[in-house]
């Protein structure tokens, strides 16, 4: 039995989104072969190929699961670990078709993984195992701008995406639309300004609506607004990173953080700059002046606290520790960091949890934005940026004489910038976010359903149906 397995009760990984899947399906009406449709892993490759590092030939397990092919490009990230294995990935790639749908992304869900742990390898042969990758997925046709969409996910990032790209197009040289194969690269790769912070910031804009519905917060005992709410965040890897970073600048208290090797903690708030100033020095958050360490970083979740953004790896909150849980809300950043049991235990609390499938879906989405920047081959604003420049200028003359009166020069500059691709970028992420939020609110209310997860999986199923009906496949 696996330590997930463990965790999780009886069930794997994939019993446990079933799981979730079936409570939605409850406020269903629809042919039980399509909701099974929708559920099953439509393709599964498990690959094994040979990689010299060193003298020595190592075999390296890997995989790339596509769950659904409802809409295509199928679309999810890669990630690097020794825990990787053929159950983590399917639930992984089942997540991200729920996802997809809710945040309006058409794509169908995927995932993959490579079995090695990339603390402990080199940079070379990282990309030797990368570029070897990506030469089987193109083999099986698995990568592609229309097929098949890569993006980073746990232990993986711009460095490896760029690494990805330069093979597919090697093999596929004289494609225009090459760029399109993965996402989540450099800037200067083709990628979007914005990728990088997406789904930490997708995360911030999720809680923030949260926080200004006034019965939720009402039902937990909480004020409304985002500003001196106590948070703790465990995992700072880059969702955790970034969440903390957006909620520090915008008025939330980040009480502790935590990372593998331990938590830090201070009851008035830590200044997160200055704990990641620390990390990048001293290669861990432990000792950091202004905090008290916590040995076990596992105890950082049960601190009392309004909001526990679990930002790393899946069954981090579990039958075991549920109960022992204070928090008020808890945000899912990381995939599946909930299990079924423990979802029942805190949902008899009365915590209200914010669900993966919605709340990490901002990376996604800017992925999305960076694959319709590289399929229309120009950056975003690049037409338009002059041109309301010019428009917001004529507009400014005419109030000034209108009113009589000259603006400052700082509002000149506020009214008169056209927009960047960043702005761009986020405000479509902010508008994505907030619908998401609310139509997720709205069929909770309509349908009477007691949590956001199962809101938003009927939400998610709902729409997949749609495009199989529309598809034909099923008269
Ligand atoms: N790995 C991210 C996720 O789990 C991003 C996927 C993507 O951008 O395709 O949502």
């Amino acid at each position: 039995m696996s330590k997930n397995q463990n965790k999780t009760g009886s069930y794997s990984f994939f019993n446990c989104i079933e799981k979730n899947f079936d409570k939605a399906a409850q406020f269903i009406s629809i042919e039980k072969g399509l909701l099974e449709q929708i559920k099953a892993c439509n393709s599964v490759y498990r690959m094994h190929f040979p990689v010299k590092i060193g003298k020595e030939i190592k075999v390296i397990e890997a995989y790339r699961v596509q769950h659904s092919h409802h809409k295509l490009p199928c679309k999810g990230g890669i990630r690097y670990s020794m825990k990787v294995n053929q159950d983590e990935i399917m639930t992984l790639a089942a997540l991200m078709t729920y996802k997809c749908a809710i945040v309006d992304v058409p794509f169908g869900g995927a995932k993959g993984g490579i079995k090695i742990d990339p603390q402990t390898i080199s940079s070379e042969n990282i990309e030797k195992i990368t570029r070897r990758y990506t030469s089987e997925l193109i083999k099986k046709n698995f990568i592609g701008p229309g097929i098949d969409v890569p993006a980073p996910d746990y232990g993986t990032g711009e460095r490896e995406m760029s690494w990805i790209f330069d093979t597919f197009l090697s093999l596929r040289s004289g494609d225009v639309d090459a760029l399109a194969c993965v996402t989540g690269k450099p800037v200067s790769q083709g990628g979007v300004r914005g990728r990088k912070e997406a789904t930490g910031l997708g995360v911030f804009y999720g809680i923030r609506e949260l926080c200004h519905v006034k019965e939720d917060m009402y039902s937990v005992g909480l004020d409304v607004g985002l500003v001196g709410k106590k948070i703790i965040i465990q995992g700072l890897g880059n969702v955790g990173y970034h969440a903390a970073s957006f909620f520090h600048e915008n008025g939330a208290i980040i009480i502790a953080l935590a990372e593998r090797e331990g938590a830090i903690y201070n009851k008035k708030g830590l200044n997160v700059s200055k704990v990641f100033l620390h990390l990048k020095n001293n290669g861990s958050i432990l000792n950091f002046p202004e905090a008290k360490n916590i040995k076990n970083t596992e105890k950082a979740l049960e601190l009392e606290c309004d909001i526990l953004i679990p930002a790393a790896l899946e069954n981090v909150i579990h039958k075991n520790n549920a109960n022992r849980i204070k928090a008020k809300i808890i945000g899912e950043a990381a995939n599946g960091p909930i299990t079924p049991e423990a979802d029942e235990i805190l949902d008899k609390k009365g915590v209200i949890i914010v669900p993966d499938i919605y709340l990490n879906a901002g990376g996604v989405t800017v992925s999305y934005f960076e694959w319709l920047k590289n399929l229309s081959h120009v950056r975003y604003g690049r037409m338009e940026k002059k041109f309301r420049e010019n428009v917001n200028a004529e507009f400014l003359k005419v109030i000034e004489t209108f009113c009589k009166k000259t603006i400052s020069i700082k509002e000149k500059k506020m009214i008169l910038r056209g927009p960047r691709e960043i702005d761009l970028v986020r405000s479509g992420l902010e508008d994505t976010m907030i619908n998401g939020f609310h139509k997720i609110c709205d069929i909770k209310k309509s349908l009477k359903i007691e949590n956001m997860r199962t809101a938003a999986f009927v939400l998610s199923i709902n729409k997949i149906i749609d495009s199989y009906e529309r598809l034909g496949i099923f008269p």
